[in-house]
This record gives C-alpha cells, sequence and structure tokens, in this order.
C-alpha cells in the first residue's frame, strides 16, 4: 500500500527545516515544486525546482491572493490515480499528479497574538494554502500531505525505509491532522470576526485589560467556540503562568479541570505535608497527604482508581522521580507541579502526550481575588473562596468531642469539601479520601454515593469493612434534616464536619449524639456550584 513520491508542490510560510527536507527529497529523485517565496529559498540553496506559474501559466497576482488555485495544481492533487477517466482528464489538459504537498499557513494566529491591525489580519488570511491542503488530505489514498514542520524527519525515515513511499496508514494519519489544521485555522478566523473569540467572556475580559493567551480549538462542546484569555498583572501560579513542556495544546476542558486540580491540591501547606489531588470533570476524584507525592499518590489513587482513568493530577510540590514512576503508569490527561526534577521531566517524556505542566509556584489558598461567570445578559462576580479550615473556630455540638486524630481528617475533608462541587460530601480517613460525593441535587444523595464509593473501595482492596469505618465525613453546607447525617453514621463514620446553622440542627445533633458521632460546626460554608 506505499505510494510512491516522485513529485512534490512544497509552499510554506514558515521555511524552518524546508531546505535539508527538500534536499533530502531531490537527493531521492523527488520532483520539485514551489511558490514564490518557497521557490526562492530552494533556488537559493541550489536545489532545481520549478516554479507553480510555470505549471499555471499565470503569474502569482493580487499580492500573492491567487497563487496556486488552478487546476494544474488542483488537478494534480484531487486526480485519483486509478480512476481512468481522471487519468484521461490529466492528459486532455497536460496536467502531471502531484504526491506529496507541504504546506504551511500564512501566520494568521501569530498575527493574531502580536496584535495585528485588521487589514494585516485580513491579508493574513490564507486561501490558496487551505484549498491545497484540504485538496491532498481529501485524495489522500494518493497523496500525501504534511502541514507541521515537526513532522518532516519522520516523513523522510519513512520515505527511506520505504523505497520511496509513504504507506497507506501515514497517509491517512496525516490528512487527519491536515484536516485539524484546517479547521483550527478557520475557528481562529472565526473567533476573531465574531468579536475576538469566546463570545461572551471578550468583552468583559477587555473591559479588564486582559489578553487573549490562546485561541481553543472548541469550548466544551465541539460547535462551541473559545478562547483562553489572561487576567492583567501577575495572577496566582496556576495554569495560566504554566510552562508546558510537552503534550498536546490543552483544550478548554483540560485548562478548567488543571485549574480545579492546582487550586484544590494548593490548600496543602507543602512545608507541612506532600499532596496529591486527582481530578475528573473539575472534581476531584481522590486527594491524599503523605510523607512524600509518591505516597500520597498512591493514596488517592486508591479512592476511585475507575475515576482517576484520563484524570489530571496535581501536585503540591516539585514531581519528583518516584511520584512521576508511579504516574505514568495510568493514563492520565496533566500534571501539574510548581517545579519537576530532571529526571522526572526525563520520566515524564517517555509519554509523549502527557501533559506536563510547571506552575513555578503555588497559589496562595487566602489571597483575595474574583472569579466571574456569565448569565444571560450580564456577569456575575464574586470575590473567591478563600476562607480556610484551618482559620475557622470548630465548635464542638455533640457529647463526644472528636479524637486528635479525627480532628485532623476532619479538616482534611473540609479542605476537599471545598473543591468538590455542591452537594459535597466527603469521607476521609489518615489524610485520605476514602469516598467523594459531588454534585447531587440533593444531600442525601452525595452521602449515600459517596458511602457506596468508600465500600467499593474496601471490596477492591479486599477487606471485610466499608473504608467509610471509622472515617471522618464533611458536608460542605449544613443537612437539611437528620437522613444525610444517619446514612453518613449507618456507613460507619464517627465523626462529622459541616457549617450547621440548619433549622433543624438539633434534630441533627440528637441523630449524631444516638450514634455516638462526634460532630464540629465551621460556621461556614463551602458551596461550589
Ligand atoms: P511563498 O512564501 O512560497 O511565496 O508562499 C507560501 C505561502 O503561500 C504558504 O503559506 C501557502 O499556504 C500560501 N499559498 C499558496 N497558494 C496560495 C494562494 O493561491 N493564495 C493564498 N492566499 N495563499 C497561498
Amino acid at each position: 500500500d506505499l505510494a510512491r513520491v516522485t513529485r512534490a508542490l512544497l509552499s510554506v510560510s514558515d521555511k524552518t527545516g524546508l531546505v535539508d527536507f527538500a534536499r533530502a527529497l531531490a537527493a531521492r529523485g523527488v520532483e520539485l515544486v514551489s511558490t514564490g517565496g518557497t521557490h526562492r529559498a530552494l533556488s537559493e540553496a541550489g536545489l532545481p525546482v520549478v516554479e507553480v506559474a510555470e505549471l499555471t501559466g499565470y503569474p502569482e497576482m493580487m499580492d500573492g491572493r491567487v497563487k496556486t488555485l488552478h487546476p494544474a495544481v488542483h488537478g494534480g492533487l484531487l486526480a485519483v490515480r486509478e480512476d481512468p477517466a481522471h487519468q484521461a482528464a490529466l492528459a486532455a489538459h497536460g496536467i502531471r499528479p502531484i504526491d506529496l504537498l507541504v504546506v504551511n499557513l500564512y501566520p494568521f494566529e501569530a498575527a493574531l497574538a502580536r496584535d495585528a491591525g485588521y487589514h494585516d489580519l485580513v491579508e493574513n488570511i490564507d486561501v490558496g494554502g487551505p484549498a491545497m491542503i484540504r485538496a491532498a488530505a481529501k485524495n489522500h489514498a494518493d497523496v500525501a500531505v504534511v502541514v507541521d514542520v515537526a513532522d518532516y524527519p519522520a516523513i523522510l525515515s519513512e520515505i527511506e525505509a520505504g523505497e520511496g513511499g509513504l504507506s497507506a496508514a501515514t497517509r491517512r494519519r496525516l490528512a487527519g491532522k491536515a484536516f485539524a489544521r484546517t479547521a483550527s485555522y478557520d475557528a481562529a478566523i472565526a473567533n476573531w470576526l465574531a468579536g475576538e473569540a469566546a463570545p461572551d467572556a471578550a468583552p468583559a475580559f477587555r473591559a479588564i485589560g486582559g489578553t487573549l493567551a490562546q485561541t481553543l480549538r472548541y469550548g466544551e462542546n465541539p460547535h462551541q467556540a473559545a478562547a483562553f484569555y489572561r487576567s492583567p498583572g501577575p495572577g496566582r501560579p496556576g495554569v495560566a503562568s504554566a510552562r508546558q513542556l510537552q503534550g498536546k495544546e490543552l483544550s478548554y476542558n483540560n485548562l478548567n479541570d488543571t485549574d480545579a486540580a492546582y487550586e484544590c491540591v494548593a490548600e496543602f501547606d507543602p512545608g507541612r505535608t506532600a499532596a496529591v489531588a486527582i481530578i475528573k470533570h473539575a472534581n476531584p476524584c481522590g486527594v491524599a497527604e503523605g510523607p512524600h507525592l509518591a505516597e500520597a499518590y498512591a493514596r488517592a489513587l486508591a479512592c476511585d482508581p475507575t475515576s482517576a482513568f484520563g484524570g489530571i493530577v496535581a501536585l503540591n510540590r516539585p514531581l519528583d522521580a518516584e511520584a512521576a514512576r508511579q504516574i505514568v503508569e495510568i493514563f492520565t490527561e496533566v500534571i501539574i507541579a510548581p517545579d519537576a526534577s530532571e529526571e522526572a521531566i526525563a520520566i515524564v517524556a517517555a509519554k509523549r502526550n502527557l501533559r506536563l505542566l510547571l506552575a513555578g509556584g503555588l497559589p496562595d489558598p487566602r489571597a483575595p481575588g474574583e472569579t466571574v461567570r456569565t448569565l444571560a445578559g450580564g456577569l456575575l462576580v464574586q470575590g473567591r473562596d478563600a476562607a480556610n479550615v484551618d482559620d475557622m473556630a470548630l465548635q464542638v455540638v455533640t457529647r463526644r468531642a472528636p479524637t486528635e486524630q479525627e480532628y485532623a481528617d476532619l479538616r482534611f475533608a473540609f479542605r476537599v469539601a471545598k473543591h468538590v462541587k455542591s452537594n459535597a460530601i466527603v469521607y476521609a480517613r489518615d489524610g485520605a479520601t476514602v469516598g467523594i460525593g459531588a454534585g447531587q441535587m440533593s444531600r442525601v444523595d452525595s452521602s449515600r454515593i459517596a458511602a457506596w464509593k468508600a465500600a467499593e473501595g474496601a471490596e477492591r482492596l479486599g477487606r471485610p469493612e466499608s473504608l467509610a469505618k471509622g472515617a471522618a465525613v464533611a458536608s460542605d453546607a449544613f443537612f437539611p434534616f437528620a437522613d444525610g447525617l444517619i446514612a453518613a453514621a449507618e456507613a460507619g463514620a464517627t465523626a462529622v464536619i459541616q457549617p450547621g446553622g440548619s433549622m433543624r440542627d438539633a434534630e441533627v445533633i440528637a441523630a449524631a449524639d444516638a450514634a455516638g458521632l462526634a460532630m464540629v460546626f465551621t460556621g461556614h460554608r463551602h458551596f461550589r456550584h
């Protein structure tokens, strides 16, 4: 299924690696054709190359707007090699097939990033390039299309190994990449014309002087346009400040989840303990402390390994080799940490798709700031939830007061509950979550889910009793009825932390006493809708 490469059309704005690539092709006897600037670069390097104008019989015109838009080019790209009628058309019009197309587009995104003016941006909209890319990608049965300079070495070695040909699998993969490129290119243009990306957030961010950091391929779903704006000023260390060492571009959902993960793990003072948070869909599926990151990771993972698959892992200390070795064992989308050791970076490098983000620091969980959310016709702005359980005066409301160990787990559980979508119920034992119930419309349902997860955990470990047995449980808001608390007691919890303040507090406290629970009120709730 090899398709031989005998004639290549090169038309690139980014000329990185061009001459070496073309020279290697020419050395294999591949005939080179190219557009004005590319032709100049190649002939100056002493390579034999034919100008597209020679093929089309027209000069490049209208400031390059019309260069390759001609049947001599598109017929050569689109003709089906095995179709006699297509071959006859080629012969009748004196068109010769093109087997390899190498194009990178006018740098529209770069122009956008440097805040180019309107006319400059319009001139940076490539027309002929995407047309050729789409033609070649459609005809991948016969034609290979390269849109990324990073692919040159791999393409060359495959041509070397394949006696001058490229496999069907490669051509198909390249075609997929080509359509992804034209789609994101067009999305960037569409977003710009629609009012500089994410239609709702843009005016608000312009108003506070925010800058466009990244045009995203799409939002939460593929039919939603999206962009990532950076706030003015230094800001908190996190996704917006992080250096990405490897892996694909982050998506809207990745950015959102990574932010949730890092904000959660930042609640744990790295001077006191190592901590790891594993996040899925912006909710923690496991959080744990430990003497070092590897142990904290293992304990966080044990909470819900099924949900952790494809998750985001956030660490409160620099990633070390031992933790890295464990994390790469499991399919993970993103790792974010303040920093990483050389050895850890090398270990993660073996997983090419895994993104590694180094934020350069850990945000202060108590720092002030704002969160913004849009609603139809307006914006909701609020101060961020900077409340910290360590600053709350915990009030014992039951006959029994928590033990030291219970106090530690209660604080831990409430710290995590702050980062779980409401209604949030978190079971914790020895500084690790053992069951998390998130995002339910009733608190008792969250309690049931958390208890069920803790029971599942015990089954996984072959323990006779649920992991909720002897655990501390946190509720992000008060129990409106005794039922949620009774569910926790039945699951085996021995201590409870919750804001208090329900009309039925007396009932809830009586139920806790009846079950022998120790319960504390925080006076602060951590809703997160
Ligand atoms: P060169 O530097 O070789 O003169 O131009 C290369 C660039 O021109 C590439 O980015 C390619 O996508 C673009 N290009 C090729 N053909 C056409 C065309 O017909 N119209 C426009 N607007 N751009 C083209």
